[in-house]
């Protein structure tokens, strides 16, 4: 037995890490288990033959003073991009988002989606709209919320957009007025309508360099895979055997998870923590030994044939994540592990971009794949009364749960860092 009876911090993305941080500054000293061998979590960063890559797209778009700081001091210098995102439909490149950057689209098409977006019901309660698939037919017309969002939900939120409610929605889609519509689909020249203005990017070392003032001092148990927690002896257990008391449990680890680590909770717990659904996906990672790629920092692709729901560029984040004359790209697949094999992860992603001459195969070095077992939550209908009965109860036997996962909620990583950081709030 780990004669640690303070606190324990169960993961070291940046939640975990920023609750340790904060306790750290009060004169505490947790102990964080990380079931990886490095820290970071979604938020980590590796590098292969001088090419650094991040798990997934990771640029900041953080605005609170406090994440800031700390970003600021742990980066040294830091890239700002102005955001301007592509996306490829059928073999054409358009401006994002695609419904009011209509131009490089053929004439029927364009005007089936314009006789559509005018001709949609007018929204007058959004409390009344169901589902997201009604959302967004409602939003923009028929024709183009099957052929743009609705694909691009099963691709990325691996479901039908019917199952999905609307309240995570917010910002993150762009409504644009008839007017915005009707000029994009006559001009190529049109506002950028981001809803972040401005992202930023460590120069060096990935984008967990942001963070990493919060590891120094930190102590982080690396290789340390939670199995199980009691909460009668309060004790956590880990693969290899160790067990670790507590005074205090700051957890970030999945709410589905906990039905597999304890060995007690009701029934309607249980199930309430088993309906919580989240995607699960590989990046795919492409080492390039020219410069010869899009000039988008990012891409989304429709076509279903096509199984990258999302392509960004390292080197695009930022040039000293390549070596001199070199390029990388990488992509997003949401799908569970092993739904398909290695060959055919990349024959429909990298084949698909050398078939469509995007990327040319003979610049290739080397490709790598990397599987995230949880990526954002699903905002199915039924997760918020979920979600709120597993936090109930892990909080009433003392089990404090932040982070995206332990909040079960779409934080972006200043969320999640102001997420762990509030464990000194309480
Ligand atoms: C596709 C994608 C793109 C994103 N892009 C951006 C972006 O551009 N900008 C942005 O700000 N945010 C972005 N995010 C969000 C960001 O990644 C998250 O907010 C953040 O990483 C969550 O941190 P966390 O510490 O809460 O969770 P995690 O990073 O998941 O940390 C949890 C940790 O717990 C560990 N763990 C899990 N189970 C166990 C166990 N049993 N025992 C021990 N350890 C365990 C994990 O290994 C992990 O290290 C993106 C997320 C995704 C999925």
């Amino acid at each position: 037995m780990d004669n640690n009876s303070g606190i324990l911090i169960l993961g070291a993305g940046i939640s975990g890490l920023g609750a340790a941080y904060a306790l750290r500054s009060r004169g505490e000293s947790p102990v964080i288990l990380e079931k990886d061998d490095t820290y970071g979590g979604l938020c980590g960063s590796f590098t292969i033959d001088g090419f650094t890559f991040d798990r997934f797209v990771h640029l900041s778009f953080a605005r609170d003073e406090r994440v800031l700081k700390i970003f600021n001091a742990s980066a040294g210098k830091v890239i700002t991009h102005i955001p301007n995102p592509f996306n490829l439909y059928h073999g054409k490149w358009i401006k994002h988002p695609a419904q009011n950057n209509l131009y490089p689209l053929d004439a029927d098409e364009k005007k089936r989606i314009i006789a559509d977006f005018l001709s949609r019901p007018q929204i007058t309660e959004i409390e009344a709209v169901e589902n997201y698939e009604q959302w967004l037919r409602l939003q923009f017309g028929d024709y183009f919320a099957e052929h743009f969002p609705m694909v691009y939900t099963r691709k990325y939120w691996m479901c039908e957009a019917k199952e999905l409610e609307t309240r995570w929605v917010g910002q993150r889609i762009y409504q644009p007025s008839v007017e915005e519509v009707i000029r994009g689909s006559e001009s190529a020249e049109t506002p950028v309508t981001y809803y972040a203005k401005e992202m930023r990017y460590p120069e060096t070392d990935g984008f967990r360099h942001f963070f990493s003032l919060l590891t120094k001092g930190a102590d982080i148990r690396l290789k340390k895979h939670v199995i199980r927690i009691d909460m009668v002896s309060k004790t956590v257990e880990t693969s290899d055997g160790m067990v670790y008391s507590y005074g205090r449990l700051i957890s970030t680890l999945p709410l589905n998870l906990y039905p597999s680590l304890m060995n007690e909770m009701p029934d309607g717990v249980k199930e309430a923590a088993l309906k919580l659904k989240a995607t699960s996906g590989y990046h795919i990672s492409v080492a390039l030994k020219t410069k010869n790629i899009p000039p988008y920092l990012w891409w989304y692709i429709y076509d279903e044939e096509i199984l990258a729901a999302r392509v960004y560029s390292p080197s695009l984040k930022s040039s000293k994540n390549a070596p001199e004359g070199c390029s990388s790209l990488q992509m997003e697949v949401y799908c569970e592990k092993d739904e398909y094999t290695e060959q055919e992860l990349l024959d429909r992603t990298v084949g698909k971009l050398v078939e469509l001459k995007i990327i040319d195969r003979n610049d290739i070095l080397f490709t790598h794949l990397g599987f995230e077992p949880y990526a954002n939550v699903v905002f199915d209908k039924k997760i918020y009364d979920s979600r709120a009965m597993v936090r109930d109860y892990l909080q009433s036997v003392g089990i404090e749960t932040i982070g995206r996962f332990g909040e079960w909620d779409y934080l972006w990583s200043d969320q999640s860092l102001l997420s762990g950081m509030r464990v000194v709030d309480e």
